[in-house]
């Protein structure tokens, strides 16, 4: 390959925080927040124009889920769950303490208000694109803008980018994809539609729940092409009646690290979606005359690197509903593997009894070969059919939370992540509303617990 060489140039350092959390996803401003809320200078780094990421950016307006597997034992607390309720609350949406569906507009304004209650800076328009390591310790990041190339120097410095780019840029051992093959889930373009009578859709929903043999027709009749083989979802909320948002495309053996191939994704994923609306109108009784709203800024990403951290989540944690010593939360989706290589779901799937959850451990946030960095979010250290159940919202900001407010008593401590005291995080965390053991459910969930701040 060709290359040219970049001239060496002096980049200026225009901030200079406690903390910088790069990428402002639901792991993002969990992080945040809670290190804004400790006191902390800090400043998110985002290249979109909003908060939230998959939810918002990605187009995404269904969080799921705060409760144990097929339950309504609350399990989530904290920032994410605060998230859920204020959107709700602001008429935005609805909580039901297991999901909650939301205008993604709303949600983007939730969020800013969020922020600037906890005292927390946004640098939107802005890419990360180095690590500045000293040694073996990230001290901060050089950015991109339309300000040009700038430095911002940070005490610790959180990767929430999903896609664990800071973690790789300073050195960070990472993993991608299923263990076996090497790929990873499926990309899927979100789009909201409109003119949809939802009241005749349920009806033919509850009649003939088979959605599946609508695409099954419209792909023998020549109408769709076989991209995708099951129901997938549909998420609507009561404040938005007469819309949907749409969770059907899905682009196999497109790397998320490689702008060529999230460009080849995005224009695949959006001829599907105006290809499914055309099913739509055509084979299902209240959809007569919908039509596309919108497709988001960025086709969504089920799953790109993973960081090898202190300690890496398994399988066998998540289906021993394993507890941990420095446990931070808990988890509870089922292991959703969306078929790596084809339409519909992956082998992998599993869909645990009712009552399912694990907890999950600090050290999954910590990287083992570099200081002064924490990673939160769906690049956090779990193997591909752990990071099935742990990548969804909830869990995101769970560690998001955790990362951030780590950060925080590093800095008080003068300590690296890896040495924070873990008794005085899960306290600090407990004093938050923060659900990380047995002891917190049942005070969640107990009758005089109901509507309270847990
Ligand atoms: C199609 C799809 C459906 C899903 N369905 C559900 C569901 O129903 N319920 C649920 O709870 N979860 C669901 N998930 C999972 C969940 O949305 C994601 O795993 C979760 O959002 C990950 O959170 P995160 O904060 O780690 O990353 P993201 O949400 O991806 O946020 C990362 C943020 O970092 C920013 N960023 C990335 N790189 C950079 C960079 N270099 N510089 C600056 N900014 C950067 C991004 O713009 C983004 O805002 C779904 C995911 C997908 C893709």
């Amino acid at each position: 390959m060709q290359s040219v060489r970049e001239a060496a140039r002096e980049v200026p350092v225009v901030e200079e925080v406690d903390v910088l959390v790069v990428g402002g996803g639901p792991a993002g401003v969990a992080a945040a927040f809670a290190a804004g809320r400790l006191g902390a200078k800090t400043l998110v780094v985002e290249q979109f124009n909003c908060l939230g990421g998959v939810a918002t950016a990605g187009g995404h307006g269904h969080i799921c889920l705060y409760s144990s597997w097929d339950s309504s034992e609350r399990v989530v607390g904290g920032i994410p769950y605060e998230m859920a309720r204020r959107v709700a609350e602001a008429g935005y949406g609805s909580y039901n303490t297991r999901t909650v569906d939301f205008e993604v507009e709303g949600m983007k304004l939730v969020l800013e208000e969020m922020a600037g209650e906890c005292g927390c800076e946004l640098l939107y328009h802005t890419m990360f694109s180095e690590a500045v390591v000293e040694g073996a310790r990230v001290v901060g990041a050089i950015v991109e803008s339309k300000s040009g190339r700038q430095a911002i120097r940070a005490r610790y410095v959180i990767d929430c980018t999903g896609d664990g780019d800071v973690a790789a840029k300073a050195g960070c051992a990472c993993d991608v994809g299923d263990e076996e093959s090497g790929h990873c889930q499926p990309m899927t373009l979100m789009f909201q539609i409109g003119g949809v009578d939802w009241q005749r859709v349920s009806e033919f929903r509850g009649t003939d729940y088979e959605l599946a043999h609508v695409w099954k027709k419209a792909q023998q009749a020549g109408d769709m092409r076989p991209f995708q083989s099951v129901i997938m979802g549909w998420w609507w909320t009561p404040t938005r009646p007469d819309q949907v948002g749409v969770n059907f495309t899905h682009v196999n053996f497109a790397d998320s690290l490689d702008a060529r191939d999230l460009t080849r994704a995005t224009i695949e994923a959006r001829r599907q979606a105006y290809e499914t609306i055309d099913v739509y109108r055509k084979y299902i009784p209240g959809m007569e005359e919908c039509y596309m709203i919108s497709t988001p800024n960025t086709i969504g990403i089920r799953e790109s690197r993973r960081i090898r951290g202190e300690y890496t989540l398994t399988r066998d944690d998540l289906v021993g509903m394993r507890e941990f010593e420095d446990t931070i939360g808990y988890g509870s989706f089922f292991i959703d593997i969306h078929n790596v290589s084809g339409p519909g779901m992956d082998s992998k799937t599993l869909r645990p009894e009712p009552g399912f959850k694990y907890q999950i451990p600090y050290r999954i946030l910590v990287p083992r070969d570099v200081e002064g960095l924490l990673v939160a979010g769906r690049c956090a250290s779990a193997t591909h059919e752990a990071l099935g159940s742990l990548r969804v919202m909830p869990q995101c900001g769970v560690m998001g939370e955790a990362a951030g407010t780590a950060a925080a008593l590093c800095l008080e401590a003068g300590v690296e992540p890896r040495a924070v005291d873990v008794g005085r995080l899960q306290a600090e965390l407990k004093s938050r509303g923060v659900i990380i053991d047995a002891a917190d459910i049942e005070a969640a969930n107990a009758p005089e617990a109901a509507g309270a701040d847990r």
